[in-house]
């Protein structure tokens, strides 16, 4: 079958949805119309045939192998978004009771605002005057009988993330949103509760959201709970209560291919390291020409967010950065409307030749522009 790769591709740099493997996206070329000999797409499958069970079983245990996750959990793969899971995750887990949060960036805190829809749930520290850290566990104000202790291990707005799994208390589960770096680095699931991640930025496309849930935390949902959301009903019907999104699904399954075939998460992660490590460079000797305003130790790998021409950014300068940019086919580099300045997002599918192509740019972009700071 003739299928063929459009060499006019740009170098994507977006948030979510975000750039996927270019092998992902021919394969999915190349299945379009007639998935495995079947004759028709996946698009067009039967969620209750076999032939998308098999589907469905190898995407969960592509995923199980590349994250180790132990036999105790359950595996789900649902509608509705991350957002989604800012309610799941209370209607879930809360029952009545309360839940810690961590609030380090525009993501935790929209998730505290939907749990605090269902009981007392409160952040663990006062909300700082802009997020661009994450305050040492010793200054957590941690409740014994939290039923969940939540975070969000990569904040896509601000690009603060955990560099380690925080600490809770004993028999306080952590719920994890790992929507923007998950398979970007090693996750201990065995430490965790729960963990979701939408698919949109590392895992696929948009329409799937996985949740890794530990068995014991299935069954106390309130009965309010939507049906599609309540954990107990996925989990006894594989996902399949409804209709699920069948064709993410099967784009995840072909990224979890890829990662495999790369060499795992282990090795996404050098790379992670590698790209981010490219771009912070070149921003910590710039002079201040470009200020990143996270915390060094709490920078993300995934998101780079940087001001360009001081420390609160020159807009002037920071649009020209952007345009000039994109007419050397670099797009989306332009930072979240509520943070300004530039956000560069390395997730798993952007090469270090990409990366190392921004970097060049910022170089030059710095000579030709520091007399205009
Ligand atoms: N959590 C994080 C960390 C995100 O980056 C996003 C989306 N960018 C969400 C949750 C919300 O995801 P969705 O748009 O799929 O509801």
């Amino acid at each position: 079958m003739a299928y063929c790769a459009d060499h006019n591709r740009v170098i994507n740099f977006a948030a979510g949805p975000a750039k996927l493997p270019e092998e992902v996206l021919l394969t999915a070329q190349r299945d379009m119309l007639n998935y495995s000999g079947l004759g028709v797409s996946v698009m067009e499958l039967s969620h209750r045939s076999a032939e998308f069970g098999k589907i469905m079983n190898k995407v969960e245990q592509d995923f199980r192998d590349l994250l180790d996750i132990p036999d105790n959990y359950k595996v789900l793969f649902l509608p509705g978004g991350g957002t989604g899971q800012f309610s799941a995750v209370p209607m879930n887990l809360l029952n009545g009771g309360t839940a810690d949060y961590v609030v380090t960036g525009s993501w935790s805190a929209k998730a505290l605002k939907e749990g605090q829809k269902y009981g007392k749930v409160t952040e663990v520290y006062k909300k700082p005057a802009s997020y661009t850290g994450i305050p040492t566990h010793d200054t957590w104000n941690l409740n014994p009988e939290a039923k969940y202790l939540y975070y969000c291990n990569n904040e896509t707005v601000h690009g603060v993330e955990f560099q380690q799994t925080p600490y809770t208390l004993p028999n306080v589960p952590l719920v994890c949103d790992s929507s923007s770096n998950m398979l970007s680095r090693p996750i201990d699931v065995a430490k965790h509760g729960l963990i979701y991640a939408g698919a949109q930025k590392n895992m696929g496309c948009a329409g799937v959201t996985a949740v890794i849930v530990r068995e014991d935390l299935v069954g106390t949902s309130i009965p309010e709970c939507p049906i599609i959301l309540d954990y107990k009903t996925q989990v006894g019907m594989n996902s399949l209560y409804n209709t699920p999104p069948v064709y993410s699904i099967y784009i995840m399954g072909l990224v979890f291919e890829w990662v495999k075939k790369q060499g795992g998460v282990q090795v996404m992660e050098e790379r992670s390291i590698k790209k981010s490590g490219l771009l912070y460079d070149i921003i910590d000797n710039s002079d201040n020409f470009y200020c990143c305003p996270v915390d060094a130790s709490t920078r993300s790998r995934m998101n780079v967010t940087y001001r360009i021409g001081g420390p609160n950014g020159n807009e002037e300068l920071e649009k020209k950065f952007v345009d000039e940019a994109k007419k050397q086919g670099m797009i989306s580099l332009k930072g979240h409307r509520s943070v300004g300045g530039i956000r560069a997002s390395l997730y798993n599918a952007t090469t270090i030749e990409e990366t190392m192509k921004l970097a060049e740019f910022m170089t030059e972009f710095k000579e030709k522009y520091f007399s205009l700071m």
